[in-house]
């Protein structure tokens, strides 16, 4: 099911500028119709955000793509993901080969993803809680990916990234962000690349925004 729907969508990350071709079988395997609610499956292979309930969204799979190259994905990288959300962008991780920590505030949704991943079998780590202090317990990362827009970079998320590690973040106002990719260099030293425009819900949390929502 959905094959033709899913090679349309490959060759339109293709003529966006994915290249990675590990991320792109990834996208190809991850059957993203079960993350999203019974009603949109019909609509989970086209380049959009669907709601995923809770006033929440499953990122655009052009989004995801970006990302998930920007973090340059290895075979048992330990990676951080605030944001479970639906769990799909953490269902690419693992299909990636990394070893997934993932954190989400809404208990609603964090309970479904679990389920999810237990579901199809995935060994991903899960908590719930605020994902704005990172998960210290099995810090560092070597990579932390952050699926909910953030007004600043957390500091505890720089903190639990390991050295030559990457943090991939969109960061900027409720309404527009900038992916921001950082390499940790050094304890304190950071190397940043920039890719506008994205639109994000918001990160909610002691590092984050406020809960005024
Ligand atoms: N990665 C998800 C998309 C997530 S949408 C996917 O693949 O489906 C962003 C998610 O971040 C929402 O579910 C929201 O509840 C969650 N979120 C917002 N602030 C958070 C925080 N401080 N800690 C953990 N999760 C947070």
């Amino acid at each position: 099911m959905y094959e033709e729907e899913r090679e349309k969508l490959i060759k339109e990350l293709r003529q966006q500028g994915i290249r990675d071709e590990k991320v792109l079988e990834a996208i190809r395997n991850v059957p993203r119709e079960l993350f999203v609610p019974e009603v949109l499956r019909h609509q989970a292979y086209k380049n959009i955000a669907l709601p995923i309930g809770k006033g929440q969204t499953i990122s655009q799979p052009l989004t995801v793509a970006i990302m998930t190259e920007a973090l340059k994905v290895t075979k048992n990288m330990k990676v951080l993901e605030i944001g479970t959300g639906s769990g799909y962008q953490a269902a690419i991780l693992d299909y990636l080969g990394a070893k997934v920590y993932t954190i989400e505030r809404d208990f609603d949704l964090f309970k479904e993803a679990r389920q999810r991943f237990q579901d199809l079998g995935l060994k991903i780590a899960t908590l719930c809680g605020d994902g704005t202090i990172g998960w210290k317990e099995f810090a560092p990362y070597e990579g932390i990916i952050v699926t909910a827009a953030a007004p600043d970079i957390p500091k505890p998320l720089k903190d639990q990234l390991a050295v030559g590690g990457r943090l991939v973040i969109p960061v900027g106002s409720k309404t527009s962000q900038i992916m921001y990719i950082l390499t940790k260099i050094d304890q304190n030293e950071f190397e940043v690349e920039k890719i506008p425009a994205f639109q994000f819900v918001p990160l909610i949390g002691i590092e984050g925004w406020k809960n005024e929502f």
